[in-house]
């Protein structure tokens, strides 16, 4: 048995962790790809004192790694060392004050701009087609169709790695396309968010449009992570589904593990085997891009663990 599982083990019946915790967990659920390594210790905490106190009696050379919805993620087939955690059902409340929304990590996008809708609270719509929960999404800046994350945030209550709160607070700098450049090594707890109220059927067909076009324009019901690669910044390069297409990637299959024929930046799994496989592939498809356009893709998808 390992020293981590013991300290951890040792952790939880002193202290009276109640939250769920498992030894060599299989992350294949928590995954999009439907393929995942394990987690070496899995932690979904109860309340957020636990959490905190959890973090504050682990070694600090444990290493932390905090997971949303798992629809960003490609989990590689060794796993994750030390301690993954996944926030669950006691951080999801949502709260409405004059003019501010605060709303738990782990509620998901759909939820919460369904409930905007309800509430006739603009500016959430295009979180209606994002898969993820609202802590995956600030982490991310997630957006589309013209609208992301870094429009609506205002500040962020969360956990640094030792469990001490923190407050983020928006600034310039704190987000850039897909990225958040302060929550890396941060557990987000829970976001207040801008209260703009609007005209009810104005955000219903907002959402309505939204997710038509995505009908029209994503791959439904398969495997897979969303956008693989960010699109390049620079002005005059092409989008990323672009440069694919033009390095005559668009039919490659390699071990159950090709690109969805509606949008080329998205990959799709159709196996259970391996999720180095879907690296491998995505690698492939990078040294393709490079080769025939010059540009470098920069994943977008969040690739996390040990090969081996
Ligand atoms: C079909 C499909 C369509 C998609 N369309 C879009 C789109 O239009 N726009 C877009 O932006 N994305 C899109 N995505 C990608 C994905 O849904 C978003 O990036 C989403 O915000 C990820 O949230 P998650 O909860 O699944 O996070 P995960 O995938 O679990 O994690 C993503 C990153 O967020 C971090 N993270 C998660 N929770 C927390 C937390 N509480 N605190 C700190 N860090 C955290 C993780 O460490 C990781 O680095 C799509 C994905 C799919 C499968």
């Amino acid at each position: 048995m390992s020293k981590t599982r013991d300290l951890v083990k040792k952790i939880v019946s002193d202290n009276d962790i109640k939250g769920k915790i498992e030894f060599n967990f299989n992350l294949s659920k928590m995954s999009w790809f439907g393929v995942a390594g394990n987690a070496e210790i899995f932690y979904s905490p109860e309340s957020l004192s636990e959490l905190a106190l959890f973090l504050k009696l682990l070694p600090t050379d444990i290493n932390r790694t905090i997971i949303g919805l798992g629809s960003n993620l490609l989990v590689r087939d060794g796993g994750i060392e030390g301690v993954t955690i996944k926030l669950g059902k006691n951080f999801n409340n949502i709260n409405v004050e004059s003019n501010y929304v605060h709303v738990g990590a782990s509620v998901l996008d759909k939820v919460l701009s369904k409930f905007c809708l309800e509430q006739s609270i603009q500016g959430f719509e295009f979180l209606t087609g994002i898969p993820g929960c609202i802590g995956g999404a600030v982490a991310m800046n997630a957006g589309c169709y013209g609208s992301e994350i870094k429009d609506i945030f205002l500040s962020a209550k969360c956990l640094d790695y030792q469990g001490n709160e923190i407050v983020i607070d928006h600034s310039e700098d704190l987000f850039s396309y897909r990225n958040n450049t302060k929550t890396k090594d941060l557990i987000i707890l829970e976001i207040k968010f801008n209260k703009l109220s609007g005209d009810k059927n104005k955000i219903f067909n907002k959402m309505e449009e939204i997710n038509k076009n995505r009908i029209l324009s994503q791959p439904q019901k398969v495997r897979t992570a969303g956008s693989t690669f960010k699109n390049p910044t620079s002005q005059s390069s092409k989008k990323a589904w672009e440069l694919i297409e033009i390095s005559g990637s668009k039919t490659i299959e390699r071990n159950n593990v090709t690109l969805s024929d509606k949008h080329a930046n998205f990959i799709v799994n159709k196996q259970f085997e391996s999720a180095n496989d879907i690296e491998t592939f995505g690698e492939l498809i990078r040294k393709k891009v490079f080769d025939k356009t010059g540009v470098l893709l920069e994943w977008e998808i969040k690739i996390l663990g040990a090969y081996e």
